[in-house]
């Protein structure tokens, strides 16, 4: 099942080249009050609003996948789990380029560990992400993006896919300089998740999956997520082996090698095997 959230907050089904309304699936999440917990209670109850869905689908209202605006799929991630260098090939040429990448982020990512970006970065693939400070240099990065299903701490790598809702395509998008990764990959909008959620029932193994990432045309990054350094399992097991994994937290596996610059006015295409396309603009941030 592919499931999107698009225009003004609307539940869509995906398929092929129509988006079912399946807003009023919604009904099957329960009321809650003040304060929220730090989940997406969409994902928390997915069995019970997919049962709804499949209910509704038939008859739901239709509108065209092309006239619809997407928004991030998951609408309240409590976390954004990040790896940083996650391929051999990205740690080499970010090794070779000392100009580029500050010397304190070149390490195994067995030594660095995981970091958060902002929840507030999150936008959809409707919405263009803002560059900021235009002196600096501002990179794309496509990454396999987890989304946890159930609450999870200590989970072993074997079991942890049983953990996971969905899968969709993030771009981590970074400033590169001397500073955390999480100042400079959490502005508004350098974290976009899209188009749709593919459920982990119909996306199946998260390994062997082709991605690519293309900037007005120009082939940038193209890699297979059977070269992840961790692989899904493992950054499940090592991120919950220090916090609960919680239902809508975001985990972006890390990027490929051919990282590179992206300018306002420019277009990411991205794509992973299994889930689709995804077109992003880029627009520079006023203000
Ligand atoms: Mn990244």
């Amino acid at each position: 099942m592919k499931l999107c959230w698009f225009d003004e907050m609307r539940l869509g089904l995906v398929e092929q080249e129509t988006v079912h309304d399946v807003t009023e699936a919604l009904a099957a999440i329960p009321q809650r009050t003040y304060p929220f917990p730090h989940t997406d209670m969409l994902v928390a109850t997915l069995g019970d609003v997919r049962a709804r869905i499949e209910t509704i689908a038939p008859s739901a209202p239709k509108r065209a996948l092309k006239d619809v605006s997407m928004l991030s799929p998951v609408a309240n991630p409590g976390k954004l789990v990040a790896a940083p260098v996650n391929y051999q090939a990205h740690l080499d040429e970010a090794i070779a380029d000392t100009a580029t990448f500050s010397r304190s982020h070149v390490r195994r990512i067995q030594e660095t560990g995981l970091f958060l970006k902002a929840p507030s970065s999150l936008i959809g693939a409707g919405r263009p992400i803002e560059i900021a400070h235009a002196d600096r240099r501002t990179d794309h990065e496509v990454e396999l993006a987890v989304i946890v299903g159930r609450e999870c701490r200590n989970v072993s790598r074997a079991d942890a896919l049983s953990y996971v809702a969905g899968y969709s395509i993030g771009l981590d998008i970074t400033i590169r300089g001397p500073e955390e990764r999480s100042l400079r990959k959490s502005l508004d909008t350098y974290s976009v998740l899209g188009p749709w959620m593919v459920t982990a029932d119909a996306f199946g193994d998260p390994s062997g999956r082709e991605m690519r990432l293309e900037v007005d045309g120009e082939l940038r990054q193209q890699a297979n997520t059977r070269d992840l350094i961790m692989d899904v399992g493992e950054l499940m097991e090592f991120a919950s082996s220090f916090y609960t994994l919680q239902p809508g937290d975001i985990i972006f596996t890390g990027t490929p090698e051919g990282v590179g610059p992206i300018l306002p006015g420019e277009t990411i295409t991205a794509s992973i095997e299994g889930i689709g396309t995804m077109q992003v603009a880029v627009v520079a941030r006023e203000g």
